[in-house]
C-alpha cells in the first residue's frame, strides 16, 4: 500500500506538538535526532523531518503528501496545499510593533515608513488592504533588533507573550494574523493515500474531542436524575445505575471542558454528590 508521507518540523516550536498529536493518534515510530525520514510501524505512513518553512514546497512538489505547519508559514509561502484541519497548538500572532517612544495613533503611522519582517508577503497584503504605502525590508532572523540599529521604523513578527518586544524597546500596535498549527495536504494525492489521510483525520478528531471533554461520575437522589440529565446529556444520554443505598443513583456522562465549572454548580444545586471527573483518552462520536 502507498504510504502517506507526513512532513513535520525537525526541531523547533512545532515539533513537540506535532509528535504528540501523531503519537496520541496511535502512530508508533522512532524519532531519532539524526533521522530525516522514518517509517511508522503500525500505520501506512512515513514521517519526514524538515524545516517548517520548506514543508509547503515539499508538498507542492509532491514529495510530502501532508504536513503540519503554522498558518503563518502557510500564508506566507502561498504554495498549493489544502487546509485540512486546525490543530489547536502553537498558537501565536503575527503583529506589527514600533519603538515604545513613538506616539501611535493608527495605521497611517506606517505611511512612507520601513517595516522589517520575515513575512514580506503577509505584510504586503496587510498594507494593501489598509491602503498604506510602506517599504518592506526582508530579514530572516532577529527582526526585533531592526529598529534599534536603524534598519527600519517598525517590525512585523511572531508574538506570543510580548516579552521579546518589550526587552527590545518595542510595543505591539497591530495584530496582522492569528495563527496556530494546521494540517495541510497536497490536493492531488492518490485515492489510496486519501483513504489513509481520512483514517488519520478520524484519529486526530478522536484525540481532539477527548481533550475537550471529561468523563464525569456522580451520585444523586433518584428524583434529580432527569434534571441532571438535562445539564449533562453526554454523548447519547447518561448511564444511570442504582446505588445500593435506596433512593440514590450513580450517573455517568461526558462534559465539555469549557462549561465544566458552570455545570458543576448547577449539579450541586440539584443534590449531586461525590462528583468525579476523569480525563478521556480517545473519544469516537
Ligand atoms: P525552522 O528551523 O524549522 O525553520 P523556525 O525558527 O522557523 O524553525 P520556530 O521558532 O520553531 O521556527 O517556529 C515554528 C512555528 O511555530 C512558527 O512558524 C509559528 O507558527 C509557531 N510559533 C512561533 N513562535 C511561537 C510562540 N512563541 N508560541 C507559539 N507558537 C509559536
Ligand atoms: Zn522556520
Amino acid at each position: 500500500m502507498d504510504r502517506l508521507r507526513i512532513a513535520i518540523q525537525k526541531s523547533g516550536r512545532l515539533q513537540e506538538g506535532s509528535l504528540a498529536l501523531l503519537k496520541e493518534s496511535g502512530l508508533v515510530f522512532s524519532n531519532g535526532r539524526e533521522q530525516l525520514k522514518t517509517q511508522v510501524r503500525n500505520f501506512p505512513a512515513e514521517i519526514l523531518f524538515l524545516r517548517d518553512d520548506d514543508i509547503p514546497q515539499y508538498i507542492e512538489d509532491h514529495v510530502a503528501d501532508v504536513g503540519i505547519i503554522g498558518e503563518n508559514v502557510r500564508l506566507e509561502k502561498g504554495k498549493n496545499n489544502d487546509l485540512i484541519k486546525r490543530l489547536d497548538f502553537a498558537k501565536c500572532r503575527l503583529s506589527v510593533a514600533v519603538p515604545k517612544a513613538e506616539e501611535y495613533k493608527g495605521i497611517n503611522f506606517f505611511q512612507g515608513k520601513n517595516i522589517a519582517t520575515s513575512y514580506p508577503n503577509i505584510v504586503r497584503e496587510f498594507l494593501e488592504q489598509n491602503k498604506i504605502t510602506a517599504g518592506i525590508h526582508e530579514i530572516s532572523g532577529s527582526v526585533e533588533i531592526a529598529p534599534g540599529i536603524g534598519l527600519a521604523d517598525a517590525i512585523c513578527d511572531i508574538v506570543s507573550t510580548g516579552s521579546t518586544l518589550l526587552s527590545n524597546g518595542l510595543k505591539e500596535v497591530e495584530v496582522v494574523l492569528q495563527s496556530e498549527a494546521v494540517l495541510v495536504a497536497d490536493p492531488e494525492i492518490s485515492e489510496a493515500k486519501k483513504t489513509v489521510l481520512e483514517n488519520l483525520l478520524f484519529r486526530i478528531e478522536a484525540v481532539q474531542s477527548a481533550k475537550n471533554n471529561k468523563y464525569i461520575l456522580l451520585n444523586c437522589p433518584n428524583d434529580s436524575v432527569e434534571k441532571i440529565t438535562n445539564v449533562i446529556p453526554g454523548m447519547k444520554s447518561p448511564t444511570v445505575m442504582p446505588l445500593s443505598r435506596k433512593g440514590w443513583s450513580s450517573l455517568h456522562s461526558v462534559v465539555n471542558e469549557n462549561d465544566f465549572w458552570e455545570k458543576i454548580d448547577l449539579l450541586k444545586s440539584f443534590g449531586a454528590e461525590g462528583i468525579l471527573v476523569i480525563p478521556i483518552e480517545k473519544m469516537i462520536l
